[in-house]
């Protein structure tokens, strides 16, 4: 089968597509057929091993990927051939045209929900959920920002917070993807390439500022975001590419909180609760996931270019 391995650590030119054999199914483990790969910015990161965190190599990149169960392994009950799921990790990488995972890696993907959308769900949408519910305490009546909500963490943001109940302000860098914004649920939306954008939203919330903020480029907007933070906000730095420097002495007088997220440390029984709800929210069509861009799996180069450029709109997904 083909997949994208990675032998060194470089830029977008270190993903070539090699022929490798396809992995069996051991006990418990599961072979999806890849009809769309989820592109995620981590994958450049350890593309090129920022901060050390890279692979060993050689390596496939890749988490996130949907299509349709090929073989199951012993010991596998709750899946059979032929049943449409998404996955959200893997033993072999989600770049390739097969994908060999722990049974617990994959959910079943509803038939209202196409492949490429299937693609989009894991790291955007259980990202969102942790940051927001788990992380955020979001609660019906509350106000977010979505700070960067034109990608694919944003409008599984925007989704889930709309649909919880709560008044969703998103930010976005283009027209375009301010349109998707406010199409995807938002209330308002605010462009974060206009000088004084958050005079805004002070003014939207009359001057109280909101009582969560989703931010997905902190080394840019941490400092802006302590300045419009409620009285016991909460700040979940769910992104950050840099350093920043803040007065803390607004978290003082809001006694607001500054939270740290990485999906990595959702815990095994987070994560049946995160999908049970992302499952349910794909089947009876509260959770759309936006696909802006289908690129062929020989150019997963190119999604990790296009992944780094600004004027998001949804989600990069790969089609083998
Ligand atoms: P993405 O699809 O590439 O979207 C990037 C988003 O950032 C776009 O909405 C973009 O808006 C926005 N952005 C650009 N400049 C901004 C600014 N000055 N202020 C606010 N937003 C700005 O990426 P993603 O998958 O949604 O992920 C977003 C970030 O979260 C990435 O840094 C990613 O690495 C991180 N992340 C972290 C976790 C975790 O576990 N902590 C999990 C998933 C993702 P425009 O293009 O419209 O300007």
């Amino acid at each position: 089968m083909k997949s994208i391995r990675v032998s060194e650590y470089g830029g977008p030119s270190v993903l070539r597509i090699e022929e490798v054999p396809t992995p069996e199914p051991g006990a418990n483990q599961v072979l999806v057929r890849n009809h769309a790969v989820g592109v995620n910015p981590v994958e450049t990161y350890l593309r090129s091993n920022t901060d050390n965190r890279g692979p060993k190599l050689p390596y496939t990149p890749g988490s996130d990927a949907a299509g349709v169960v090929e073989a199951v392994g012993p010991g596998v009950t709750a899946l059979k051939v032929g049943d449409r799921v998404y996955f959200g990790g893997s033993v072999s990488g989600a770049y390739a045209e097969r994908s060999l995972c722990d049974v617990t890696q994959v959910h079943p993907l509803p038939k209202n929900v196409s492949f490429a959308q299937g693609a989009a769900v894991n790291a955007p949408y259980a990202t969102a959920y942790h940051a927001l519910f788990n992380r955020g305490h979001g609660e019906a009546g509350e106000t977010v920002l979505v700070h960067g909500a034109s990608g694919g963490v944003g409008i599984a943001a925007v989704q889930l917070a709309r649909a919880r109940g709560l008044t969703v302000i998103g930010t976005a860098g283009t027209d375009r993807g301010r349109r998707l914004v406010l199409e995807q649920g938002a209330h308002h939306v605010l462009d974060h390439t206009a000088p004084g954008y958050l005079d805004e939203l002070l003014r939207l919330t009359g001057g109280r500022g909101v009582d969560i903020v989703l931010e997905m480029l902190a080394n840019v907007n941490l400092q802006k975001d302590l300045g419009v933070i409620a009285m016991h906000g909460r700040i979940v730095v769910i992104g950050n590419r840099g350093m920043v420097e803040v007065n803390a002495r607004l978290a003082m007088n809001k006694e607001a909180a500054i939270l740290g997220m990485a999906l990595f440390n959702v815990t095994a029984a987070q994560l049946v609760g995160i999908h049970a709800a992302l499952v349910e929210g794909l089947a009876n069509g509260t959770l759309r996931p936006v696909v802006g861009q289908e690129l062929p799996l020989a150019q997963a180069a190119r999604s990790h270019e296009a992944i780094m450029e600004a004027g998001h709109y949804g989600k990069i997904v790969l089609v083998p």
